[in-house]
């Protein structure tokens, strides 16, 4: 197995929509979705948001329905016949222009949106273009850069959702010392078929932050538990993860039996949290696994001092 290194890694920048990671390219309009760098296809340096983009069109098509009104009101002046009737047409294209931008500002949200729309539709092409040509700048950084790759990848699979991006993303973060204070999130990684380096990823995080480690996850060694055994580390990887799960209550009452099979490898902490979740609510739910932990409990810790404030539950 080769070394881990030790990365920093940048935060990731959660946006509320996908498209929002777009920025397209005012000179050469390509799109790319890496973040503070210049065009990756003509190198200038004059990217902006999809979202300011069609800003930009909805207001460049205000600024021509006004210049029509204007044109218009203009006509009316030149061709009136007497002076009342050049003043009427200058006040009414005057009002009209007035109720026009007045309209206009109020909706202006909903016609940069159905910009947004009409912009993503014509450059769907170009959008895809744009993303692909971002992935393959991403791989050709790998040897050499490789926490840029990951978060490149990371960014690109917003709106890139191929199973290939998740894995390459998961063989990365196996080559770095992964740490508790990383912001790490499995559920944009988790895959449909069992690839065993997802295993190795969800126990290294079961290890070091168990605030990773989600339902998803636990379902995910949980079903493919015979192939996570078959692993060189795979019972050090089923038992971190149940040791990540009893920190929550519908985690442990979702997965019964699967933490009953691995309650004997938890360390004493671990041990102590699930023994007291199942003291505090004695319930049917729990089944299999309550007999178990007490089971343990009888052969290790009846003598424990740490045991003794919730132990009449069981
Ligand atoms: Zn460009």
């Amino acid at each position: 197995m080769n070394k881990k290194q030790p990365v920093t890694l940048h935060s990731y920048h959660k946006t509320t929509h996908r498209y929002q990671k777009l920025k397209v390219c005012n000179h050469c309009r390509q799109y790319t979705m890496i973040p503070d760098e210049p065009c990756p296809h003509c190198g200038k340096e004059r990217l902006i948001s999809i979202e300011e983009k069609a800003a930009q069109q909805a207001n460049r098509a205000t600024a021509v329905h006004v210049l029509l009104l204007i044109l218009i009101a203009l006509a009316g002046v030149l061709f009136g016949q007497t002076f009342l009737q050049m003043s009427l047409a200058a006040a009414a294209g005057i009002a009209a222009v007035a109720v026009y931008v007045l309209i206009q500002q109020r909706v202006k949200h909903f016609y940069a949106m159905k910009e947004l729309g009409k912009l993503i539709a014509r450059d769907e092409e170009r959008i895809v273009e744009g993303v692909f040509r971002n992935w393959e700048q991403a791989i050709e950084l790998w040897k050499t850069e490789p926490v840029r790759t990951y978060e490149m990848l990371r960014e690109i699979s917003t709106l890139q959702r191929s199973e290939m991006i998740r894995i390459q993303q998961v063989a990365l973060l196996n080559t770095f010392i992964l740490r508790k204070d990383m912001e790490i999130e499995l559920e944009p990684l988790m895959l449909r078929h069992f690839e065993p380096m997802l295993a190795e990823l969800i126990g290294e995080l079961a290890k070091v932050k168990r605030s990773a480690i989600k339902e998803r996850a636990i379902k995910y060694v949980s079903k493919y538990e015979i192939e996570v055994l078959e692993m060189e580390q795979g019972e050090q990887i089923l038992s971190h993860v149940v040791g990540a799960a009893v920190r929550m209550k519908p985690y442990v009452a979702s997965n019964p039996n699967f933490i009953a099979r691995y309650a004997r490898y938890l360390p004493k902490d671990r041990f102590l949290r699930l023994y007291n979740m199942l003291s505090l609510s004695p319930s049917a739910e729990w089944g299999h696994l309550a007999d178990e932990v007490f089971r343990i409990y009888k052969e290790r810790y009846q003598w424990d001092a740490d045991f003794q404030s919730g132990s009449k539950g069981l």
